[in-house]
């Protein structure tokens, strides 16, 4: 399951949201953007929504497409899985904030902006780039071979790193192909879309697969590529 936290205040993907923070962190969240909607990118939201109850005054917003929001809301918050709270009110403020955003369209919050290009996925997936005054983080959520956002890429001053996928090995390209994902050699043909010299952080390797996976990256033999370890905190 994934969740990037970016600074105190916004929260990159729902998947770990409770188990990888404490209650505080959570209570002191601005926002929570979600790239698509599949289980591992949001999976802990309900627990994060029932966690900040009664611990704040404001609604927490959770920001995507406007169809995966609503996939959400219709297969999670709909008062048979999970309670809506985005109608379940502390003191008159609704729990969550549903704010969708378009393709684009850059969006400030908590001292950060964020634009998302949509990338190559099953279903409506953003990639993000994410910027303050003095850096900017590409994170291409789950993807396979893509455009878009690597364009984007081409205008954008101070971006320090470049957060993409590989979920299977070499030998899984067939199935890699069909779920919209990359494998090392996938992400190797990717790395020339790229801005040069930007260091290249890997999530998202299935983990049956990892030891293969991961010494097939390391074959590739690119120092900028660097697998992301969980609970670890990097600077930009
Ligand atoms: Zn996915
Ligand atoms: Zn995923």
């Amino acid at each position: 399951m994934t969740s990037f936290l970016i600074n105190e205040e916004l929260l990159l993907e729902g998947g770990s949201a409770a188990s990888g923070l404490t209650i505080e962190e959570q209570a002191r969240l601005t926002g929570v953007v979600v790239s698509h909607a599949h289980l591992d990118h949001i999976a802990e939201l309900p627990y994060l929504a029932d966690n900040i109850f009664g611990l704040r005054e404001d609604s927490l917003k959770v920001i995507g497409a406007r169809d995966v929001l609503e996939v959400i809301q219709e297969s999670i918050f709909n008062n048979a899985v999970w309670p809506n709270f985005c109608e379940i009110c502390h003191e008159d403020t609704p729990i969550l904030d549903f704010s969708a955003i378009e393709e684009t369209e850059t969006r400030s919050l908590g001292g950060i902006r964020i634009t998302p290009y949509a990338v190559d996925h099953k279903g409506t997936t953003f990639g993000f780039i994410i910027q303050d005054a003095e850096s900017a983080l590409l994170y291409t959520s789950d993807t396979g071979p893509t455009e878009a956002i690597w364009r984007g890429a081409a205008g954008v001053e101070n971006l320090r790193a470049i957060i993409t996928e590989v979920s299977f090995p070499d030998r899984m390209e067939e199935l890699a192909r069909m779920t919209r994902h990359l494998t090392p050699a996938m992400l190797h043909a990717e790395m020339r879309k790229m801005p040069p010299d930007v260091p290249v952080y890997i999530f998202h390797i299935k983990a049956q697969y990892g030891d293969e996976t991961m010494a097939e990256i390391e074959a590739l033999g690119e120092a900028r590529i660097e697998v992301l370890e969980e609970g670890k905190t990097y600077h930009l």
